[in-house]
């Protein structure tokens, strides 16, 4: 059996096929490194594009205090979303 890592299944044909290349060998369907990539380019682009709050050294005391809570929702958001992202490559096999 050749040690073959690249290899991937075929959701259309259900054949193993060359995973570096964008289509099945076979059947000629695209396989999911095409859709790994897309999401891939959709992170890259920056979607969702809601920009993380700076919290600045010359805002008041109230400011401060008030964004923390503001930009800790929004890293745990990021994180929830980055997992998300993380199980569909997972499951897109
Ligand atoms: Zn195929």
């Amino acid at each position: 059996m050749k040690a073959d890592s690249h290899i991937k299944k075929c959701k259309q044909c259900g054949e193993w096929t060359d995973g570096s290349r964008n289509t099945c060998s076979f059947c000629g369907a695209e396989l999911d490194s095409q859709y790994k990539k897309e999401i891939q380019r959709r992170i890259d682009r920056g979607d969702p594009t809601v920009p993380l709050i700076q919290v600045n050294e010359d805002d008041p005391l109230w400011m401060k205090i008030a964004k923390r809570p503001i930009q800790v929702a929004q890293l745990i958001f990021y994180a929830i979303l980055a997992f998300l992202v993380y199980l569909t490559t997972i499951f897109a096999h």
